[in-house]
């Protein structure tokens, strides 16, 4: 049988998306006080589209005196007006923000693929809807503390300051923000310098919304902006989610203080295919484990395990489908890939890609067109005959690029798969119960699918072992992490 090239076989016409419903300003300015003001110092930086490589907005760049001002605000509101509130009141304006939300969801997941480069079918499917669904969550459980941990009185913190990554911009702020509003915190945020777009959007709604002034501010800002915030010395509580190096840090500058803190760290999951697994559909798990987001996820399959009865034809059929998959503007309905977040991020994943090389990896890329825009692409990459020592296989490399190995016993696939300082989340493929829970119960990872992969809920609890963190959210969990019980 002659094989069939789904490339040139199946042409999409192209679908974009509309961008004449989004209104976007030239410039962005802090949100504190539930007003728009400028930088003390008057400083500002672009957030570019990484598909074009140009301009979108100028974002203010917050300083230490505005993060001040941020977090006065936030413990004035604190003080006089948020931890007096009832459990029922903070809770209507969480619904609130999570029904105005599903309102603007498409001007809100345009501008996510604007901003960060993720296929639009993504940011409208999964991180608004998900993002919501947290803001309803959270609400229901505002007046319900005292049910959800029963004679341990729980209280509020105070002020929490929280610093989050680029991969899920409004995703990763709804699981900050929800949580800490339903226990009664307040909050100094701060977005990603390079996705900083779907933030400022939520500051509007959150003002829309009517919440009390202060009572989340939102500071733009890169790294020095969110150890300004760590620094602070009347913040209560840190929330982290961002690389385990950054984590370091912040774990080193809030020693001996009586911050608490919860940190969301980097991962490099195995995901690992049993001889008796459907094939067909672990194929479509490993796609979207490690393609899903460009690999720009924390708990991306990014080590694929495979036993090796079926070796051979798992990787025959992943190269089958990696060549239908489609790299292009984030903003097509047909895009599967879309643009690496930024410049330097794609020269991350370019020097691991050599590197793989160089070590003697053997590589396979799609052959797929790559958009002849200014942007960011990377094709999606396969290494075969990788070892564990291999830099591929051991640091995680946040792109589209996975690195294969072979297993012959389940034994021997935990103890390769447990070879690694990370422990977010595994993915386990295989037709029998009593595989998934022995491995689950071997693998030290926070997060385990078994025969599916990237599946997110607000009712689960997500966060890593070891070097991937501490502190979990989502779920009951989440919520603790945001009180004194
Ligand atoms: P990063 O650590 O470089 O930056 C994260 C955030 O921290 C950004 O807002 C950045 O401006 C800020 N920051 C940088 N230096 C800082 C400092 N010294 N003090 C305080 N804040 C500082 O990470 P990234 O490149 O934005 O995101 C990718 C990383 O995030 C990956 O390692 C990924 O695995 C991880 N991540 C983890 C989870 C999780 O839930 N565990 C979720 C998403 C992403």
């Amino acid at each position: 049988m002659s094989s069939i090239n789904f490339n040139t076989t199946w042409q999409y016409a192209p679908a974009p998306e509309s961008t004449d419903h989004i209104a976007l300003k030239e410039q962005y300015e802090l949100f504190i006080n539930n007003k728009f003001i400028k930088p003390k110092e008057g400083k500002y930086f672009e957030t570019l589209n990484p598909s074009t490589g140009k301009k979108i907005a100028s974002i203010a760049e917050a300083g230490e005196a505005d993060v001040d001002a941020a977090v006065k605000a936030a413990r004035n509101a604190y003080n006089k007006v948020w931890s007096k509130m009832s459990g029922k009141d903070r809770g209507k304006y969480i619904y609130r923000i999570a029904r105005l939300l599903q309102e603007r969801a498409r001007e809100f997941a345009v501008i996510e693929s604007m901003d960060g480069g993720k296929p639009i079918r993504e940011s409208r499917d999964i991180d608004i809807p998900l993002a919501a669904a947290h803001f309803f969550y959270y609400a229901g459980w505002a007046d319900k503390l005292e049910y959800a941990f029963p004679n341990r009185q729980p209280k509020s913190m105070g002020v929490a300051g929280q610093v989050i990554p680029w991969n899920f911009p409004l995703l990763m702020a709804a699981w900050k923000i929800a949580p800490a509003l339903a226990t009664g915190n307040t909050i100094v945020i701060k977005p990603a310098e390079t996705t900083p777009l779907t933030a400022l959007k939520l500051a509007e709604l959150i003002q829309e919304a009517d919440l009390p002034p202060g009572v989340v501010n939102i500071v733009t800002g890169a790294g020095q902006t969110g150890a300004a915030i760590v620094n602070h010395p009347d913040i209560d509580k840190i929330a982290f989610t961002g690389s385990t190096g950054v984590g370091k840090i912040i774990q080193n500058a809030i020693a001996g203080t009586r911050k608490k803190a919860t940190l969301e760290l980097g991962g490099k999951a195995a995901n690992i295919i049993l001889e008796d697994a459907a094939i067909d559909q672990a194929v479509e798990g490993i796609i979207n484990g490690i393609y899903f987001n460009q690999g720009h996820v924390c708990c991306a399959g990014s080590r694929l395990f495979v036993q090796e009865g079926v070796y051979d034809e798992v990787i025959r059929k992943l190269k089958a489908r990696m060549e239908t998959l489609i790299v292009g503007d984030p903003l097509d309905k047909n895009t599967d890939i879309g643009a690496i977040n930024s410049k330097s991020q794609l020269g991350t994943i370019e020097r691991y890609i050599q590197s793989g090389i160089d070590e003697g990896a053997e590589m396979y890329q799609s052959s797929c067109e790559l958009p002849k825009t200014k942007g960011y692409w990377c094709r999606p990459t396969l290494f075969t005959n990788t070892s564990q020592s291999h830099k591929i296989v051991k640091e995680e490399i946040f792109g589209p690029v996975l690195a294969v190995q072979s297993f012959r016993t389940v034994e021997e696939v935990i103890q390769k798969a447990n070879n690694t300082p990370y422990g977010l989340s595994a993915g386990v493929w295989t037709d029998k119960g009593s595989k998934i829970f022995r491995l689950t119960n071997k693998l030290r990872a926070g997060v385990i699918w078994a025969n599916t992969y990237n599946k997110f809920d607000p009712t689960a609890p997500f966060g890593g072992f070891k070097e991937s963190g501490f502190g979990r959210e989502g779920g009951l969990h989440g919520l603790a992490a945001y009180l004194k019980i």
